[in-house]
């Protein structure tokens, strides 16, 4: 597909290239709407195989954004830069100052942070040049644990939707992946009294959470079939697909992966004929983003932000009300959900107001 089909198609505000003879710095920045505020998202370094793959990451990641931060309550918009590059050789310090520079050229629609390939370190570097940066070890820091946090009081959400009672103690919890918000879920279930079996690809994180949360391990293959009341996925996207979801054993989905279901509607429609209630991939997970989000209210305070995580719980349940009115699966709820705040926020902000400048 060439760039104006995407744009037209996805709805895509611009898609800027840029290249720097001098370092090699190449790049697509996607903004896909900025209705809300300014365009947030990561910066992911990839070795693409051709422009043609790292153009289709960037509108598809961009688009993610705008969803994610409308139902997350963000005024931010969806964006993302694809750099294209061997990580192991294109970074160094002037590479990264130079992505700065290009940053700070888009004059604010765009703030951008870790990803994929680019660390805290890369990020110093950027912020050499440019003041829209987000994320920062100083500020906000690492989202994963934050990012648990949301995944574990949407969880609670949907135990309150689906047994009218959010506790989790005595629940079992299947979890698969155990890597950094899987492992801080498992401690949070634990301490409400949640039993867990886990998976993971890596068995010393495996035997990690056996020793310290006594969750019982199974292989990453079983772990569908566990009889359950939770299964949470927390490894890689596209897990829910034709051939797992006629296993699962459990009544609720709620976990931090994204892309959880490989394809929206009929995943999404196959779970409901279960009768499984699938808690949004972008609802659940946001806690990572609204963390970020929070850095442009300074100064960042952690308590505040955790007490603003919790809003996926009340988020969750509307998202669910809005399902059950409009007989949608949970995923297309989140979905029109994202996009009518969207259209009601651009509404009001269509309204003339004499003496603004800009008009
Ligand atoms: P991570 O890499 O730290 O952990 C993922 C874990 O999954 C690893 O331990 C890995 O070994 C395991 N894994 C991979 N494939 C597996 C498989 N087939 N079966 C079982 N285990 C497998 O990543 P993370 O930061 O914990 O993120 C987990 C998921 O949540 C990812 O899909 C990520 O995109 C998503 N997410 C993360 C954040 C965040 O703040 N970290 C925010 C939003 C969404």
């Amino acid at each position: 597909m060439k760039v104006f089909d995407y744009m037209e198609k996805f709805g895509h505000e611009q898609i800027v290239y840029f290249y720097d003879k001098t370092t090699g710095l190449k790049g697509i920045t996607a903004i896909h709407d900025t209705t809300l505020g300014p365009a947030l998202g990561g910066t992911r370094l990839f070795n693409y195989l051709n422009e043609e793959d790292a153009l289709f990451d960037v509108v598809r990641l961009s688009r993610g954004m705008t969803y994610k931060c409308s139902a997350a309550a963000c005024n931010c918009g969806g964006g993302k830069t694809v750099l294209l590059g061997d990580p192991q050789k294109v970074k160094n310090e002037a590479y990264l100052r130079a992505y700065g520079r290009y940053i700070q050229s888009l004059n604010g629609r765009f703030y951008t942070g870790e990803d994929m390939n680019i660390n805290e370190r890369d990020v110093d570097f950027m912020l050499m040049e440019t003041n829209y940066v987000n994320g920062r070890a100083n500020m906000s820091g690492n989202p994963s644990p934050l990012t648990a946090y949301g995944v574990y009081w949407g969880m609670k959400a949907c135990a309150k939707e689906k047994w009218g009672n959010d506790s989790l103690n005595g629940k079992v919890v299947a979890v698969q992946g155990v890597g950094a918000v899987g492992y801080t879920l498992c401690q949070y279930l634990h301490k409400e009294g949640a039993k867990l079996i886990v998976t993971d690809i890596n068995q010393d994180k495996v035997n990690r959470v056996v020793k310290e949360f006594n969750a019982k391990a199974v292989s990453s293959e079983l772990i569908y079939g566990v009889e359950c009341d939770i299964f949470s996925p927390n490894s890689v996207g596209a897990i829910l697909n034709d051939y797992t979801i006629p296993l699962l054993k459990c009544e609720i989905v709620a976990g931090s992966a994204n892309n959880v279901l490989l394809d929206e509607t009929v995943h999404g429609d196959m779970l409901m004929k279960k009768n499984i209630l699938y808690a949004p991939d972008y609802v659940i997970n946001a806690g990572g983003v609204i963390n970020v989000y929070q850095e442009f209210f300074p100064p960042y305070d952690q308590e505040k932000t955790l007490k603003v995580i919790q809003n996926i719980y009340d988020r969750l349940l509307a998202i669910f009300a809005y399902s059950k009115k409009h007989n949608l699966n949970t995923q297309l709820a989140a979905n029109m959900f994202a996009e009518e705040r969207i259209r009601l926020i651009g509404h009001i902000r269509s309204n003339y107001i004499p003496g603004n400048k800009n008009l």
